[in-house]
């Protein structure tokens, strides 16, 4: 792992260097959007500046440019997640798109009355909602990988009984839990259920391996790994994509029309009608560039040392019961503190120029289930300090005192 100097990258993110209510800016909602360094805004700039036009069709200087770097961002990204070829990589809008996507393609073709959808307890709306419509429209039921009270999945393998496709999330983003994904993929690999790893909150966080791992989908979003907001994609197996039908018609995605009917091209084309988020591409290229020069283990690292500290703060503060797992864990720390409201409490953070989540983080079946409204959710990346982590625990001390008094 390179040494890196956090300080210094920290300065290169100029939205962390305001003032928000007369306090420094501690930012820590990150697991809901990260802040992006000027490399990356820059990029975009730059394309907009010179590049700009639309891709693979013009033959003109500019068209060309602008298909080199977005074409580049796919190789990118293709080599950053250990796809096979830049062919298996979709850009979407994002997570949400990417899981849309697989529901309304691969769903209905291999979908009957009866199959099963494994997901998990943990799941964010994003993947829950879109299998739930899947199945509205299929037949299929829904099945679900229990929580145990220590905030991993109790998975067993004979909850993959009649399962044709298991969907989880690679690190929840309401507890942390890191799941034991390569276990996952190669348990469903056994019996024959095709795997979609959610990874909105991995993507940017830990390395990911997508043959290492060994699922078919992988589902991510580009604005929560310092690139901007509507870029992402889902990673899928080649051979996989090649057998499921299109899902959006329109410019770019065929390759003959008549009136009557078209023929499509070869993946990843076939799902990339009209004209794509180029800029947001090129942006997502440059924030993949920026992540591969930290090195993602020492990422991790940075970020776990913040969490842990974090967390032996939160659990000395009276009546604030800390969620999730206690051994390795995502980047986010959420809590229950007994005497203020998640709302109550946020609202209270920004008047002292903390940043912090509290809701039921699109995670509604799980805070019922935790028997909570919502939890209060501090979320960290590589540009937090351990600093901001101290002073955000003497902003719910100082919380503590005002609703507790
Ligand atoms: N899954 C998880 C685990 C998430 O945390 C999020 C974002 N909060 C999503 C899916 C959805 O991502 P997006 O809104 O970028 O599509």
């Amino acid at each position: 792992m390179t040494n890196v100097d956090w300080k210094k990258v920290r300065a290169e993110f100029p939205i962390l260097a305001q003032e928000v209510n007369g306090k420094p800016l501690i930012y820590m909602d990150s697991a809901a959007s990260s802040q992006k360094p000027r490399a990356v805004i820059d990029a975009i700039s730059r394309y907009y500046e010179r590049d700009n036009a639309n891709v693979h069709r013009g033959l003109h200087e500019l068209s060309s440019r602008a298909t080199d770097a977005f074409e580049g961002a796919r190789a990118k990204l293709a080599t950053y997640l250990g796809a096979a070829s830049p062919d298996e990589i979709i850009f979407t809008r994002g997570t949400t798109e990417a899981i849309n996507l697989v529901a309304n393609t691969w769903g209905p073709q291999n979908l009957r009355s009866g199959d099963v959808i494994l997901l998990t307890e943990l799941e964010h709306h994003s993947n829950l909602v879109p299998w739930q419509m899947l199945a509205a429209r299929t037949g299929a039921t829904l099945r679900f990988v229990p929580l145990a009270d220590d905030g991993t999945l109790a998975f067993t393998p004979a909850l993959l009984d009649g399962v044709k496709l298991f969907a989880f999330t690679h690190i929840s983003n309401s507890l942390g839990t890191i799941t034991p994904a390569a276990d996952f993929c190669r348990a469903a690999r056994e019996q024959g259920a095709v795997t979609l790893v959610d990874g909105a909150q991995s993507v940017g966080h830990i390395p990911v391996d997508v043959r290492a791992m060994g699922c078919d989908f992988y589902a991510f979003s580009g604005h929560k790994m310092c690139a901007p907001t509507g870029s992402g994609g889902l990673y899928g197996r080649l051979e996989l994509l090649r057998t499921i039908p299109p899902w959006h018609g329109g410019g770019e995605m065929i390759v003959s029309v008549t009136y009557e009917r078209a023929t499509y091209k070869q993946p990843p084309a076939k799902f990339e009608a009209g004209t794509p988020n180029i800029a947001g591409a090129v942006g997502l290229g440059a924030a993949v560039d920026y992540l591969e020069a930290l090195e993602r283990p020492a990422i991790f690292a940075h970020d776990s040392a913040l969490t842990a500290h974090a967390i032996a703060l939160l659990a000395e503060i009276p009546g604030v019961r800390v969620l999730g797992p206690t051994g390795a864990r995502g980047a986010l720390v959420a809590f229950h503190a007994e005497w203020a409201h998640p709302h109550d409490l946020t609202t209270y953070a920004n008047e002292h120029g903390l940043a912090l989540r509290g809701g039921h983080h699109c995670n509604q079946p799980l805070m019922r289930k935790l028997g909570y409204p919502g939890t209060t959710r501090a979320s960290f990346y590589f540009y937090n300090t351990t600093a901001e982590v101290e002073r955000m625990a003497d902003i719910l001390r100082g919380a503590h005192k005002f609703f507790d008094a």
